[in-house]
């Protein structure tokens, strides 16, 4: 549940294209929250009509989002940089890292201006916390913005979190662009992935999704099998169990195969193994 703040919508008008359905706040009202638009809610709506795994996938992803942090948190990763962060919802980066380390840093990094502005004024107050709204596909510019070069000293270990985005960018070479975002950090760093596969949903779900994100401003989504997936987390040393259904990523209570197939996706988490 949301509460207080939360359920205001913080975005500076004229910034906000409310004509097209926006992934963003298509993710945040799949979740239950309350930053969505009439536009989005509908697309949402078609979404789960072709496809009801939908919601499922959604929670999935985000409950392992969650785990990895509190994993990392656990190995004494501190700071974090989350590339497509998203609106802010329960069980944000920075809560559960600093739970664990009230000093804990989190650069967030989104293009969209609602995530962007909904997750600066919730964290106006939280000095480790900075907000960036930049393109991830220009790796240059989101590790050079102030947001990020200000607040993450790459000269120590930084997880690197790619979660249910590389999916829904347009990018010619995803394992590229993983990779620049790679060579800025330093051994000890991590790197947390979740990409959606077809694991559960049907050919028929799949391509009846696809024509919903046709009108969305991230028109071009794609599923990725285990083998390539398991290619964009190619330069880290998976931790244990490595690349699995999201679900099965060192779950709190046993996970039957149905409910790992709900996952859509897989997620891993890999380690930067010192060069020596
Ligand atoms: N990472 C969060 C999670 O897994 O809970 C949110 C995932 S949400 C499905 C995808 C997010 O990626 C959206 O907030 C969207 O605005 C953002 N996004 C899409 N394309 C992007 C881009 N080129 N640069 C930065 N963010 C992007």
């Amino acid at each position: 549940e949301h509460s207080g703040d939360e359920h205001q919508l913080r975005i500076d008008p004229g910034e906000v294209d409310l004509d097209t359905p926006n992934i963003a706040r298509m993710y945040d009202y799949f979740l239950g929250g309350a930053a969505h638009f009439a536009v989005d809610r509908q697309a949402a709506e078609e979404l789960l009509a072709v496809f009801p795994g939908n919601t499922d996938w959604a929670r999935i992803n985000r409950a392992f989002l969650g785990r990895a942090v509190r994993e990392l948190s656990r190995r004494g990763i501190d700071q974090f940089l989350d590339l497509g962060s998203g609106i802010p919802t329960k069980g944000n980066v920075h809560e559960i890292a600093q739970q664990h380390d009230p000093h804990a840093r989190v650069a967030y990094v989104d293009i969209e201006p609602v995530a962007v502005s909904h997750a600066s004024h919730l964290l106006r107050e939280n000095s480790h916390v900075t907000v960036t709204q930049a393109d991830i596909r220009e790796p240059e510019a989101v590790l050079s913005a102030p947001g990020v070069a200000g607040l993450l000293d790459f000269t120590r270990p930084v997880a690197v979190l790619a979660v249910a985005v590389l999916d829904i960018i347009a990018v010619d070479d995803p394992a590229e662009l993983v990779a620049a975002y790679q060579r800025a950090c330093t051994p000890g760093s991590a790197f947390v992935l979740s990409h959606g596969a077809q694991l559960q949903a049907s050919d028929v779900e799949w391509a009846g999704a696809k024509e919903v994100f046709r009108e969305t401003t991230t028109p071009h989504p794609q599923v990725r099998t285990c083998g390539e997936i398991a290619e964009l987390c190619a330069g880290y040393t998976l931790i244990e169990p490595g690349l699995v259904p999201s679900a099965q990523w060192r779950p709190e209570r046993p996970v039957s195969e149905e409910e790992a197939a709900r996952s859509n996706g897989y997620a891993a988490v890999g380690v930067l193994e010192d060069a020596r």
